[in-house]
């Protein structure tokens, strides 16, 4: 069952895109010096069933463009299911993962025909984030194939 952590509105991790963003607990990456280790624990959060999640578009619909899940691929069937209501909701919709993305090719292809964005890579703070140049993650856009980094340098 797909938990999430909490969601909030959010403007920067989609450029040019309004966002619900979901982070889902169930981490299994256990990146180096990861952020949030609470995430790890898949008994940590609330349920996000269908139901649920759509309860939430319906009220957040018009303040929003996109719907961003940080993480949940690891249940691939279940994240499919939410992602098809977005669709239903003609809103766009973006996966955050720490895996790159031949590892989601390999293990989790149908994601990539479905979604509208893409942040892969696992946290190396050495490298740092999408602001940082020498940065190992990539944020695409899976429609035109644009690498979205460029919006994150100042
Ligand atoms: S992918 Fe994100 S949440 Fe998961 S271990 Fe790495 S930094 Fe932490």
């Amino acid at each position: 069952m797909l938990k999430y952590d909490g969601y909030d509105i959010v403007l920067q991790e989609i450029p040019n895109e309004i966002s619900l963003c979901f982070t889902i607990t169930g981490c299994q990456l256990a990146c180096e010096g990861c952020h949030s280790e609470h995430l790890w624990n898949p008994e940590n959060g609330k349920e996000l069933n269908p139901e649920i999640f759509k309860e939430l578009l319906i009220k957040y619909k018009h303040a929003i463009t996109c719907v961003v899940f940080m993480g949940g691929e690891w249940s691939c069937l279940e994240l499919l299911i939410l992602i098809n209501i977005v669709k239903k909701f003609s809103l766009k919709v973006a996966l955050y993962t720490g895996l790159n993305e031949k590892q989601i090719q390999r293990k989790y292809p149908e994601l990539l025909n479905i979604l509208d964005f893409i942040k892969t890579g696992k946290w190396i703070s050495s490298l740092g984030g999408l602001d940082k140049l020498k940065t190992n993650q990539i944020l695409k856009d899976l429609r035109s194939g644009e690498i979205l980094n460029k919006y994150f340098l100042h």
